[in-house]
């Protein structure tokens, strides 16, 4: 069925990917991409897109709502893909309180135009297939030790500003559907790799410094583990979650691939070494590694058990951590 899909935070990383494979496999929906444009929104990530007849950008703010409202109003919106947020750890200790905003107030705000469109307005005509997709993050759960998974039965206990901030996001997801029955889904996913991803983020840091010969620096001991989504896979089961998801419900989706901080470093640097060769000096890129000063508070191991979204919607990841890396790093060095 046709939807209107209004897409928060569509020029960033996972955004952005997600609005190219809506296009590609669902050519029938229209888009509206809402998005700041903080210094993570790159309208480049969205060239060559700016045309077509079912897209519209619009540059604003989630926290605005009066223009929600517009755009509900205008545009009759059934589905919200809602990925806008501030997104790094470091910079939510160094500065949370843009997180607090757009996170929370931004998500509240988003919320409240959603539920007066659909639910108080009567506007929304085709109530019945509504859904307001919130997209979130395994790091609600907190830090695992060696073993054991997070499962959508874990209870939250966020380290972080960042994770604290999307915990307190999901909950109120969670609360306009207990309390006013708005048509809610979340996903909470894991770390995520591929295109367009700001380079502040660990792969694509690794692979611009490495590739201009610069240093390398991993958090502490490189022993933290984190499972890599690559953002492909991530955003087809979004697809998959509003087509068949059960309203009300979360699903927790990951790639499977545990790895620890300094394995993927020392991938990058192979493969680098093998596509670009080796570094004027002679050296292989793993003489470019320093170990840094350990991140505040830094979660050791986060691990998604991602049954539910396999058992009850049939999504596993298609990607190997091995070709999805391949097409990562080829992608950068274009
Ligand atoms: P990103 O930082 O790359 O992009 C965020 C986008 O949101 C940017 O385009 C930015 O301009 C926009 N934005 C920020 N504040 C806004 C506001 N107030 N109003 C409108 N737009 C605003 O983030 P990402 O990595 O693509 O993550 C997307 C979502 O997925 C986030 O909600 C994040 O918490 C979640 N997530 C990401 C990962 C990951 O590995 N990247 C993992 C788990 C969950």
């Amino acid at each position: 069925m046709r939807k209107t899909v209004l897409v928060t935070g569509g020029c960033g990383f996972i955004g952005a990917n997600f609005v190219r494979l809506l296009f590609e496999t669902r050519p029938d929906w229209r888009l509206i991409n809402l998005d700041k444009l903080t210094y993570a929104g790159n309208l480049q990530n969205l060239e060559g897109l700016a045309e077509h007849p079912d897209y519209r950008f619009v540059r604003g703010d989630i926290c605005d709502r009066p223009l929600l409202d517009t755009l509900f109003q205008e545009e009759q919106i059934d589905t919200v893909v809602h990925f806008a947020a501030e997104s790094h750890v470091d910079r939510s200790i160094t500065g949370p309180a843009e997180f607090i905003r757009t996170n929370i107030t931004g998500t509240f705000t988003l919320l409240e135009a959603a539920k007066k469109y659909w639910l108080e307005n009567g506007q929304g005509q085709k109530k019945g297939h509504c859904r307001f997709l919130h997209v979130s993050t395994d790091e609600v759960y907190g830090s695992l030790g060696a073993t054991g998974f997070f499962t959508e039965q874990t209870p939250y206990s966020p380290r972080s500003p960042y994770s604290a901030s999307k915990a307190s996001s999901d909950h109120l997801v969670r609360a306009y559907f207990h309390t006013y029955g708005l048509p809610i889904l979340i996903t909470n996913c894991s770390n995520n790799y591929g295109p367009y991803q700001f380079p502040e983020k660990l792969i694509p840091l690794m692979l611009n410094n490495g590739r201009q010969g610069k240093e390398l620096p991993v958090y502490g001991d490189g022993g933290n583990v984190r499972d890599w989504l690559y953002v492909q896979d991530h955003c087809e089961a979004i697809i998959r979650v509003i087509e068949q998801g059960r309203l009300g419900e979360s699903y927790n989706i990951g790639g499977h691939n545990e790895k620890n901080n300094l394995q993927v470093v020392e991938l990058l640097c192979d493969m680098l070494d093998e596509k670009i060769g080796l570094l004027p000096s002679g050296n292989a890129r793993r003489s470019l590694i320093t170990f840094v000063k350990d991140r505040l508070g830094h979660d050791r191991r986060y691990a998604i058990a991602a049954d539910k979204i396999d058992r009850d919607l049939g999504w596993t990841p298609k990607y190997t951590f091995e070709q999805g890396i391949e097409k990562t790093v080829t992608w950068y060095l274009e």
